[in-house]
């Protein structure tokens, strides 16, 4: 085994969390690492080929977990730079002012974040504009207060969708123009790279005009000589030293060699789930049950969004390229008969046959759900769940990673499909297929290394540093204690800005 260069800062994973951080201290001129176990996802013609994403899954792992009862499953999860944003619907979102307090729900309380909604609004102003973020600010009447416009005017309805926005309007709701991270500039038409298509959510961009963490963060701060990108180096093992208060070396398989990297600091960022796991499999004498894991936190309180489709038709065909234009946030706090949050509505990208056939349980005819995607408006519902400890990933002895996770908060999920359910049947729509996702829809997941001030009851202090190690910190979706209902990635970002301050801070 050879142990290579020493570095300032060795990240691990380069999607939301790590790309940013990279991007943010990039000109401190620190020697930075950062260790990715994909590569870069492919330029090719399948990037927009409905068959090689819904029916061929293409572009995800081939890893197999294990869910509570035991059984395999093939996560969705995507090992690439830019890690899950290459193939995410860039609909960026601020939680809610009101999400870092506590918040009563129907199955208990979302507890309040350590850090209040002020802390992050600068950082949110900062990540809207790294991300390049179309909308309307006062559009959406939960928006929380925010100091700058959007940077971009946000992306038109085409005429389906403004006639459906105007019918919700009538009926007394509020539908806003959903914020989009697409780098579109219609004043510049010369700097418009994306083309509104209708293969952006969940397809890769092929013409680069996403706002992933690739495009906006890793390769503009590969520009700087000091930070360098190792890909297909996937990160087995952290090594402490013989107190357990340091990360002595960062153990990586590359090319089926094992190789060690040592570095000043390390950050983990390899999403909830695997960040947990890579934890858990760091155990010494010193941290039995996992590193940093005094807590015995470490993969417990996962979340990962009760998400449904709702696909709905009427006998009007929705010829819509770009669809994804619309959100409704009228029920985030209460429902119309509930007095508790039901959570988030927006539209997804336009449904082809292809992804129906995924969705479905059995067979069905392929003309009908050619029929069914012809005239269908297509919504994605998101209600909180709740942290919860005995929802946790772990390892299992072969070293596969377990997703012990039941759902909770279900009925304000299905509370709110209904609710939108009886508003598009005042409308013209008439045949209405849901579908909850399943465990493997781990697109959202989060709170597996929840921050914190108490070392008792967090893994990670107010910086995402670990309360055990001096010198670990995870800035990924792992942090967040309770998750809100809106789309979790310009919080990660906004985060990673922040530790990227705390970070800049220490090294004077
Ligand atoms: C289809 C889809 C649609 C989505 N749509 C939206 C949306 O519209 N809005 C939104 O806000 N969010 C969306 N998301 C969620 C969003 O992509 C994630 O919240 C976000 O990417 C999480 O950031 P992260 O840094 O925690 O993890 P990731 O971005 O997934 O990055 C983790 C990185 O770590 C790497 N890695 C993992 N293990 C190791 C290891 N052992 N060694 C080295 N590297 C490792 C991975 O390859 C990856 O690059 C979507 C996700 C999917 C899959």
């Amino acid at each position: 085994m050879t142990l290579k260069q020493h570095y300032d800062l060795i990240i691990i994973g380069a999607g939301a969390g790590g790309g940013t951080l990279a991007y943010a201290l990039a000109s401190t001129g620190k020697n930075i690492l950062l260790l990715e176990r994909g590569g870069y996802l492919p330029r090719e013609k399948s990037n927009w080929n409905p068959d090689e994403i819904f029916l061929n899954q293409r572009y995800q792992t081939q890893e197999k977990w294990l869910d509570s009862n035991n059984q395999s499953f093939s996560p969705e999860a995507f090992y690439f730079v830019g890690g899950n944003t290459k193939v995410y619907g860039a609909a960026l979102q601020r939680m809610r002012a009101e999400d870092f307090g506590e918040l009563r729900h129907f199955d208990g309380i979302s507890p309040a974040w350590p850090l209040g909604y002020d802390t992050f609004e600068p950082y949110y102003t900062r990540a809207e504009s790294l991300f390049k973020l179309h909308g309307l600010r006062g559009e959406d009447p939960t928006e929380p207060p925010a100091t700058n416009e959007y940077p971009f005017p946000p992306f038109e309805h085409e005429p389906r969708i403004q006639e459906v926005a105007d019918q919700l309007q009538n009926l007394g709701l509020n539908p806003y123009h959903l914020t989009l991270a697409l780098n579109r500039d219609e004043q510049h038409p010369e700097n418009r790279p994306c083309i509104r298509c209708n293969t952006c959510d969940p397809y890769p961009c092929l013409v680069d005009a996403k706002c992933d963490a690739q495009v906006t963060c890793v390769d503009p701060a590969l520009k700087q000589d000091n930070v360098t990108l190792l890909m297909n180096a996937k990160v087995t093992r952290l090594i402490t030293n013989n107190e357990g208060k340091i990360i002595q070396a960062v153990e990586a398989e590359i090319d089926g060699e094992t190789q060690q990297f040592s570095s000043d600091l390390v950050v983990l960022s390899c999403g909830a789930i695997n960040s947990a796991t890579l934890l858990l499999k760091s155990t010494n004498s010193h941290h039995p049950n996992g590193l940093a894991n005094s807590s015995g936190l470490v993969g417990r309180n996962l979340m990962l969004h009760n998400h449904s489709a709702l696909i709905a038709a009427s006998h009007q065909p929705n010829e819509t390229v770009f669809q994804k234009t619309l959100g409704i946030n009228d029920f985030y706090f209460q429902g119309p008969k509930q007095d508790y949050p039901l959570g988030q509505i927006q539209l997804t990208g336009k449904t082809v046959w292809q992804r129906l056939k995924h969705m479905a349980e059995g067979e069905i005819p392929q003309v009908v759900l050619e029929y069914i995607a012809k005239h269908s408006v297509d919504w994605w519902i998101t209600t909180e769940d709740l942290p919860q400890p005995e929802n946790h990933v772990t390892l299992n002895s072969q070293g596969q990673i377990v997703v012990n996770y039941t759902p909770n908060n279900l009925k304000p999920h299905q509370e709110l499909i209904s609710t939108l359910e009886q508003y598009l049947k005042q409308l013209d729509f008439y045949l209405f297929w849901t579908k909850q996702m399943p465990v493997k829809v781990v697109w959202h997941q989060a709170g597996t290394c929840k921050f914190g001030n108490d070392p008792k009851d967090s893994v990670l202090d107010l910086n995402c540093q670990t309360h055990d190690v001096n010198n670990l910190y995870v800035v990924d979706s792992s942090f967040f204690p309770a998750l809100g209902a809106v789309n979790p990635t310009l919080t990660i970002v906004a985060n990673a800005l922040r530790v990227a301050d705390h970070l800049k801070d220490q090294w004077g």
